[in-house]
């Protein structure tokens, strides 16, 4: 007879981790929007994600906004802020006091990221800027670690950006994975992809990333394409070519509900199928707005963990739809 293992061969399925939830959010540009941003942030609120994320400006060009939200959401919401940074075009001596700032604040999460490159070019190189994400990435571990002691020895947790259709600057997709496995080598904890428009895409990144040794989890980034214009303008942004069939769909439709109906089911499709493919999450890019975010999660029907109430002396936690 065997001696006894202390490890279960197969976990019960009661202890298999549920699916994580995520939002994207960016620093309101006007009084009025920020207004309606804190709308959404108390309806999203309300379902619990494991993070939200706030965008930051190539070049750190909304900076003191950024900042702000995330204060705001560390202060006044029981919302932990996952803090975009970008490393191009600012020096590690700048970006280290930013990465300080943030910890301070206590941010406990960044995700690192190079930024898009200026239209107008590269511009003039200063001494000691950043070039890479993978740069980002070891100035956060270096403050870190002269932190250590303020974090408890804790870590921050790095996420960095994933492609599942070819990084623009790119010359191939499998130098994304080399990126990829660089960036974990660097330390990353965890990637977010760039918003793609077939699961296919996200599945061959996860079964391409994994051969060449990524181990990290790589959450899908998901965008809810209510309207023909965003995703039309989505494509300009990020390079990504948007799928022909949702083009069309959104095209036939007679009005805005109808588009809504359509954009929210091709996302729903989308997710499920990344889910399906064994993603540890979604991240759902909002555009600052609750309602079509909210709407592919109700049909999505996650298994959540609820959070006992305040004040609830009860820990134990049970799973339900989000
Ligand atoms: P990197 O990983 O540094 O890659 C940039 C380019 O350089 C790639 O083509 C890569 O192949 C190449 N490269 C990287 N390392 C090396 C190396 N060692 N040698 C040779 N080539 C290399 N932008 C913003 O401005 N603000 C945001 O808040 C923001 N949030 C984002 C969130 C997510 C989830 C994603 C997916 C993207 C986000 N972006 C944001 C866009 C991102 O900044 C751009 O896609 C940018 O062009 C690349 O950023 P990166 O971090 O992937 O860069």
């Amino acid at each position: 007879m065997s001696p006894p293992s202390l490890i279960q061969a197969s976990a019960p399925s009661t202890q298999s981790a549920p699916i994580a939830l995520s939002y994207e959010l960016f620093p309101p540009r006007n009084a009025a929007a920020e207004a309606g941003l804190w709308d959404t942030i108390r309806e999203l609120e309300t379902t619990n994600p494991d993070y939200v994320s706030v965008t930051y400006g190539a070049s750190g060009s909304n900076r003191d906004t950024a900042v702000d939200l995330l204060n705001r959401l560390l202060t006044e919401t029981s919302l932990r802020p996952l803090a975009h940074l970008t490393c191009v075009g600012n020096t590690a001596d700048e970006l280290a006091e930013i990465i300080s700032e943030l910890l301070d604040h206590g941010v406990r999460g960044i995700l690192a990221l190079r930024g898009d490159l200026p239209k107008e070019g590269p511009g003039e190189p200063r001494q000691g800027q950043l070039h890479y994400a993978q740069d980002l990435i070891e100035l956060v571990r270096r403050v870190e670690q002269r932190r250590s002691a303020l974090l408890c020895a804790g870590k921050v947790a790095i996420g960095v950006a994933a492609y599942p259709a070819r990084h623009p600057e790119s010359p191939s997709i499998e130098h994304d994975v080399e990126v990829l496995l660089a960036k974990q080598r660097s330390g990353a904890d965890f990637a977010i992809t760039q918003v793609f428009f077939h699961a296919d895409q996200y599945r061959d990144l996860v079964a391409r990333a994994r051969r060449a040794g990524v181990s990290i989890p790589i959450i899908p980034g998901v965008m809810p394409l209510t309207s023909l214009r965003r995703v039309q303008r989505l494509g300009d942004l990020t390079g990504v070519e948007p799928s022909q069939s949702l083009l069309d769909a959104l095209g036939r439709a007679d009005d805005a509900a109808e588009s809504r109906r359509v954009g929210v089911a091709a996302t729903v499709d989308l997710a499920r199928a990344a889910l399906d493919a064994g993603a540890p999450g979604i991240h759902l890019y909002t555009f600052n707005e609750h309602a079509a975010a909210l709407e592919v999660l109700d049909k999505l029907e996650l298994l959540r963990p609820g959070r006992p109430p305040v004040g609830s002396r009860t820990s134990g936690s049970t799973l339900q739809p989000a």
